[in-house]
């Protein structure tokens, strides 16, 4: 019944049919500081396996909130329509928070990286978003590059940092048994022959 949609977007933004009428965007009506909350996504959550049935239209318009959840705006709202960009101004806090990454301008086009909340192929196209630094292609795997871990630091979705603090860990695990294997096979001779 409501026709409220179910993401919040901040009154210092409005959506915009883009120039070339090609889809929405989002743009900053008033000067944004840094840190400063953009949107809140709302909607209903679907697992993969049901997620992945749904239209295309919804499919492109969610938001991966877990490993494998996704959150899919119902009703539609203006905040739904925040766009990918390689060298984007806004990034997540948390599951749901879009927040500013920098002081964004009156008329700015407010994005952010997909690459900070996508771990599965959903949602994978060539990249024409225009930035100096556009990686060309947008796809699941990109949250696993060093640069962009880097670059995106306190921005990434919980589900996203949790999967990078394993690598990592992992990575830390086997340098230390490569150096453990490496010194082991240093001292074992000159151990060994007290043992005998
Ligand atoms: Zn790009």
């Amino acid at each position: 019944m409501s026709k409220h949609p179910s993401s919040y977007l901040s009154s210092k933004l409005e959506g915009r049919l883009k120039a070339d009428q090609s889809g929405n965007s989002i743009f900053a009506r008033e000067a944004i500081k840094r840190g400063e909350l953009i949107a809140v996504f709302g909607g209903v959550v679907y697992e993969w396996e049901t997620f992945i049935r749904l239209s295309e239209r919804e499919r492109m318009l969610c938001l991966q909130v877990e490993d494998r959840l996704f959150l899919v705006p119902r009703p539609i709202g203006e905040g739904d329509f925040v766009n990918h960009s390689c060298n984007p101004n806004a990034g997540l806090s948390g599951q749901i928070g879009l927040v500013a990454m920098r002081d964004i301008q009156i008329g700015e086009e407010v994005c952010f990286d997909y690459a900070m909340c996508d771990t599965m192929p959903y949602d994978e196209f060539d990249c024409l978003c225009g930035a100096p630094n556009c990686r060309g292609h947008v796809g699941g795997n990109d949250w696993q590059l060093p640069q962009l871990q880097k670059r995106y630091a306190g921005f990434f979705s919980p589900h996203v940092q949790r999967r990078i603090d394993a690598q990592k860990a992992e990575r830390r695990a086997f340098a230390r048994a490569m150096r453990n294997a490496r010194s082991g096979a240093i001292i074992q001779p000159s151990v060994a022959p007290l043992y005998e």
